[in-house]
């Protein structure tokens, strides 16, 4: 999908909210004929001569039948979210109310707005960059303390300008190269190559610290890849469902009985934590004894955190032991998580006290000791690390264009110490700068914003 200079002038409508039936809907125009659209089928004020930021009550006709009594908002250009005429129509919340009125709308020459195609016209017309466009939809997504503050800080801006502050000095010597090469007979230089490389080697730290702040902001956005490991039988849907509060997983006695409707979610602490393949812990397979077993070993690697249950009452030390050396070996962090305390001996409970101080016992049945639990895994994800008011980029494209930036960047170092000619020096810098514009948008093809675009919803 992408956008022809002529679709960007027609007036677009849409659902502006979700579908089904709720107290109020509301849908939203935006182009230069929204409100004349919206006044030939409004029966109240006269919308062409209405002040922007008024809202008018009156009612949306089809010839002479009334559709419904409504509320209508206008927005004159440029003061509205798209910087277009903007009209929103409050109308009663009846998907059959709302169908007859975009219906309406378009027989008078409205056309249905494609995905993210608001936001997309909020972008052209320079109401933000790109990267707070692309922050609008993860703020709309965002289920979560870290999630919301990582979106709503990237969309105030805080990113982008961490972004144009560095390229902006790079600008700076780009351009003074570049006036030297008007001057390659004289030998003078504007640019000194001391000063260029001192700031090339602080951009690069700076980039660094943004690209390993993907990892974080990974995690934030998708959550902490988590793994309850153990034997069938050890309680870990029975762990899972009581982390999740309710009772969506079957837990049988029969080993491997687990079905279908896992949610595989959870949020602690305002950090989501996701738990992979929970449909594994179907297998009858032994996680823990699958660990030999390669393709279990590099699933288990994927998660940033495994929670290591066993049963009490059903495994000896011996194959404890073997099982945490195992984990240990794998490098990922883990928790011991001992179950079902309710029906264990406590010889064997204080024998393992001795031996694995850091064990967390507990019982997923009774929901004991659960709090401990939950600290214990948030300990462990050191949500500090989320709190911290420097920039952390959550979104792999950004991630890819800081990547490409830091090897541009590694390559007008190369070119300084190998003393190149002004063009490469150039050439390389430029390359920078402009992969560091397409973060922002500063540089972007109409594929790229095509790509970006159609992943919001429509009415975005
Ligand atoms: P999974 O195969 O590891 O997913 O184990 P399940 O969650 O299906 O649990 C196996 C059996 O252990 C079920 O009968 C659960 O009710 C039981 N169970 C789980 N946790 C506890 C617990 O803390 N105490 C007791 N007594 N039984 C538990």
């Amino acid at each position: 999908m992408s956008f022809s200079l002529h679709e960007r002038e027609d007036t677009i409508v849409a659902l502006a909210t979700p579908q089904g039936v709720g107290a109020i809907a509301v849908i939203r125009l935006s182009g230069k004929d929204a409100i004349r659209l919206v006044n030939q089928v409004f029966k109240g004020k006269n919308l062409e001569t209405a002040a922007s930021h008024t809202i008018h009550f009156g009612t949306i006709r089809d010839g002479e039948k009334i559709i419904d009594e409504v509320l209508v908002s206008i927005f004159v250009a440029p003061k509205s979210f798209t910087k277009e005429n903007v009209v929103e129509i409050s109308t009663h919340g009846s998907s059959y109310i709302v169908n007859q009125v975009i219906k309406l709308l378009i027989r008078q020459g409205a056309r249905p707005a494609k995905p993210g195609e608001f936001t997309q016209r909020a972008f052209l017309h320079g109401q933000f960059d790109l990267a707070q466009a692309e922050a609008v939809a993860d703020l709309i997504h965002s289920d979560s303390e870290s999630s919301h503050q990582a979106a709503i800080s990237q969309m105030r801006g805080g990113f982008s300008n961490e972004i144009q502050h560095l390229r902006s000095e790079l600008i700076h010597f780009a351009s003074m190269i570049e006036l030297e090469l008007d001057f390659t007979e004289e030998d003078v230089e504007f640019a000194s190559r001391q000063d260029l490389r001192v700031l090339v080697e602080k951009l690069l730290r700076e980039i660094e610290l943004l690209i390993a702040s993907f990892d974080l902001g990974n995690v934030i956005k998708n959550g902490v890849p988590t793994v309850i490991a153990g034997k069938p039988n050890a309680g870990k849907s029975t762990l899972l469902n009581a982390l999740l509060n309710e009772e969506k997983a079957i837990v049988s006695d029969i080993a491997g009985t687990t079905r279908d409707f896992i949610e595989d979610e959870i949020n602690l602490g305002g950090v989501i934590f996701r738990f992979i393949d929970t449909a594994g812990l179907r297998e009858t397979t032994d996680t823990i004894e699958a660990i030999g077993v390669s393709r279990t070993q590099e699933k288990m690697k994927t998660a940033s955190l495994i929670l290591y249950l066993f049963d009490l009452s059903d495994t000896d030390m011996v194959e404890i032991n073997r099982d945490i050396n195992k984990l240990e070996n794998l490098g990922v962090p883990f928790l011991k998580v001992a179950n079902k305390i309710d029906k264990a001996n406590p010889l064997f409970i204080n024998k393992l006290r001795e031996k694995h101080p850091d064990t967390i016992f507990i019982s997923a049945g009774q929901k004991e000791n659960l709090d401990l639990l939950k600290n214990r895994i948030l300990e462990l994800v050191n949500l500090d690390k989320f709190r911290t008011g420097n920039t952390i980029v959550t979104n792999i494209r950004h991630y890819d264009s800081l990547v490409k930036t830091r090897q541009s960047l590694l390559d007008v170092l190369a070119g300084l110490d190998h003393e190149v000619t002004n063009d490469f020096l150039a050439m390389d810098i430029r390359r920078s700068l402009h992969y560091l514009g397409e973060i922002t948008g500063e540089i972007t093809t109409d594929d790229l914003l095509a790509n970006i675009f159609s992943k919001f919803c429509i009415g975005k």
